[in-house]
């Protein structure tokens, strides 16, 4: 029914987890053009080089249309069929924990919500992880051991309104463009400073007020420092640490030990002593403050603590939830929050439930649910590991290419040939996990196809809605997710009739027994009509059944998640990177992003325009150690870590810092022979949170 004169249909960006709202108008012949929706309030109209392209990536190239068995086609009867019959298989013979999945921020929140309803209640398998593992992991450890509760403070009119924002590890002008511009926005109308701080001087540093080049790795002496400087200085809220936190005296004398003045952090971290100072006192004193952080703080094997050493400084002077103030985890995929929200973690339940007793058991009730599982799964690294040593036998993969994003991903790939049952959920037909072995391979609806919601960074729920056909036989995560449910048996448990009725069902979970000691709860969406959901806005969460719009901060009078309803300091360990250089390795490799590609090159691939940015593998390395290695700019180098080597072209420039190298991660073998930069990465996991270590892997670079 959708032609060139139909109304545009408003969706949301499928990238980053800024959440940007949509306008697309389908041409009638499978494509579409699109703009930025002027209504929605993460964008109010603008989108970035990748949002207004997306257009360009409509096309049937390279997708999954048919179900398929080790190559060969089938129908869906048979494919459901198979994957049912291989995880009843597999868990009878080697018990449910031989079954895992491995999911996506990519997901809808209705698809994550069956995924996970499915292993955690009725296959009894624990073992749900998934990409956003690699993601914000350390940022929900963080939160939950601030707060008690994986709750974000501020929203985005915080960026807008702040008169200090520090950016700690985030190239925000080209992983979260349209915030950036906010920023800059706020720097126009309000003279709102910016303060950078990362080992690598990106487009984002260039735009600073003030640039802090630290070392790799060492945040948390940066944020010890502040927190002494602060407390030296008089500018703590006693009032705030007094009614609303515990454990500041702990934490302040930890970082007493770690940076106990500005001479010792500029040692500890590698900055002059005077920019140190400058920062500590623009910090004390601007009252408005906002301190967002990304991957530079979360990929690290130190990534919650250095997060909560953010978090600390907050709290003593509190600056969190009222505007302009706050710690705001910058997430980077488009479902930000969604598979946290149901529980998609291996260390959550549901609901932005645990494992508490009572948790599990309200849970089990909830779902009727037979085997609900009583603790924690195994989180990305480790699961890939016990599939490397036969422990995990079937494996479900949904939207992700873990053969190229995981750290050490050549073993990754190589562990997925030892599986007995191998299932992928997949659009793109030549992905390097699609490809690792005889799969069988499900075709899923793409962005502008599916239908369901997301949540952004600023904890808003939004709508992804169907602009264009179903092509071949594609089909909707969540109902493919159902109907193996019900050939395991439980018909009456996956028996939703619209993508709604699940959103229903998660949000009625989400308000259960709900006696206001869970943050998440939606319970006032929990009666949403078909067609109320069909048309529901942008809003915020929580929003309980009583209240009439979503809260757009938390915090600003205490009320936290933990028992006594106060926030906790952590003191936090040293800094020390989990790896050493040596002769063999004398770089540190650092991995991320570039402005026009979004993962692993499956859609962005798509785009001759986002193409032209940055068309083959790279590496940035500064002058002096390209000097010494014997590179120019435009040269063949061969990087090589202890765990693999990649063929990349060389970027010379003085926004390297000397001894890092950059990589970016989103070419695989799909699209370059030699440039899989995540086969390169050591992942040491952070111990709480799990997340691996991305940015700092000792390398070596050679002329090629
Ligand atoms: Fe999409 Fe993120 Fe760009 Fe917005 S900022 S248009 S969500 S990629």
């Amino acid at each position: 029914a959708l032609g060139p004169e139909a109304d545009p249909v408003r969706t949301t960006c499928p990238y980053c987890g800024v959440g940007c709202g949509v306008l697309a108008r389908p041409d009638g012949q499978g494509g579409a053009s699109v703009a930025g929706d002027p209504a929605h309030p993460a964008n109010h109209g603008r989108l970035c080089s990748k949002g207004s392209t997306l257009g360009e990536t409509l096309s049937l190239d390279d997708r999954v249309l048919h179900p398929a068995i080790a190559g060969r086609r089938v129908g869906w009867d048979e494919a459901l069929d198979a994957v049912a019959d291989g995880l009843r298989r597999t868990a009878e013979a080697h018990g449910p924990e031989s079954v895992a999945f491995y999911l996506s921020g990519q997901l809808l929140t209705e698809d994550y919500y069956v995924a996970n309803k499915l292993a955690k209640g009725f296959i009894g398998t624990p073992h749900v992880d998934t990409n956003s593992r690699l993601c914000m992991s350390s940022a929900v450890a963080a939160h939950r051991r601030a707060f008690g509760s994986d709750t974000v403070p501020g929203c985005y009119e915080d960026l807008d309104e702040a008169d200090l924002l520090v950016l700690v590890g985030s190239n925000t002008a080209w992983c979260h463009p349209i915030l950036f511009r906010r920023m800059l926005d706020a720097r126009t109308k309000r003279g709102t400073k910016i303060v950078v701080i990362d080992p690598r001087r990106t487009q984002t540093g260039e735009e600073a007020d003030l640039f802090l080049g630290l070392r790799p790795g060492t945040d948390t002496a940066l944020f010890s420092g502040l927190l002494v400087h602060l407390s030296d200085h008089g500018a703590l809220d006693a009032r705030y640490i007094a009614d609303h936190t515990a454990g500041f005296e702990p934490a302040l004398e930890r970082a007493r030990q770690i940076a106990p003045d500005a001479a010792a952090t500029a040692r500890a971290t590698g900055l002059g002593e005077a920019e140190v100072g400058t920062f500590f006192a623009l910090f004390r004193a601007t009252p408005r403050v906002v301190t967002a952080f990304s991957q530079g703080v979360n990929q690290s094997a130190q990534g919650t603590d250095k997060a909560n050493a953010i978090i600390n400084c907050h709290l003593a002077t509190g600056r969190i939830g009222t505007p302009g103030t706050g710690p705001f985890s910058l997430t980077g995929q488009p479902n930000a929050m969604g598979g946290r929200e149901v529980g998609g973690l291996a260390n959550m339940l549901a609901a932005h439930m645990h494992f508490a007793p009572e948790e599990v058991d309200l849970v089990r009730r909830f779902w009727s649910a037979p085997r609900i599982i009583t603790g924690e799964g195994l989180k990305a690294v480790p699961l890939f590991e016990a599939i490397e040593r036969g422990k995990i036998k079937a494996l479900w993969v949904m939207g992700t290419n873990p053969a190229v994003s995981m750290p050490r991903a050549d073993r990754v790939r190589a562990a997925l040939g030892r599986l007995d049952t191998f299932v992928v959920s997949e659009v793109a037909a030549g992905t390097d996990t699609v490809r690792a072995r005889n799969a069988i391979v499900l075709p899923a609806l793409a962005w502008g196809e599916k239908d369901g919601t997301v949540t952004n960074s600023e904890r808003r729920i939004t709508r992804q809605r169907t602009f264009l056909k179903a092509p071949g036989e594609a089909r909707a995560d969540w109902w493919i997710l159902a109907q193996v449910g019900r050939r395991l048996g439980h018909a009456k448990q996956f028996a939703w009739p619209t993508v709604a009725a699940v959103f229903r069902e998660h949000a009625a979970l989400s308000e259960f027994e709900n006696r206001g000691s869970r943050d998440f709860d939606i319970g006032g969406l929990a009666d949403l009509s078909d067609a109320a959901y069909e048309a529901a806005a942008p809003v915020q969460w929580p929003l309980t059944r009583k209240a009439k719009a979503g809260e757009r901060r938390l915090f600003a009078s205490g009320g936290f998640y933990t028992r006594d309803r106060r926030a906790r300091f952590v003191a936090v360990q040293k800094p020390a990177l989990a790896d050493a250089t040596s002769d063999a390795f004398p770089l540190r490799l650092n991995t991320g992003r570039v402005r026009d590609h979004w993962h692993t090159l499956t859609r962005t691939g798509k785009s001759p325009r986002l193409s032209a940015h940055r068309a083959v593998p790279f590496v940035e390395i500064h002058p002096d150690d390209a000097a010494r290695a014997g590179v120019a700019d435009g040269d063949l180098a061969r990087v090589r870590t202890p765990h693999g080597a990649a063929v990349l072209e060389v970027t010379v420039t003085p926004g390297a810092q000397a001894g890092m190298l950059f990589a970016p991660m989103h070419w695989s073998e799909a699209n370059t022979s030699d440039g899989r930069v995540g086969a390169l990465a050591q992942g040491a996991a952070d111990p709480v949170s799990g997340q691996p270590e991305l940015k700092a892997t000792p390398a070596s670079l050679t002329p090629e």
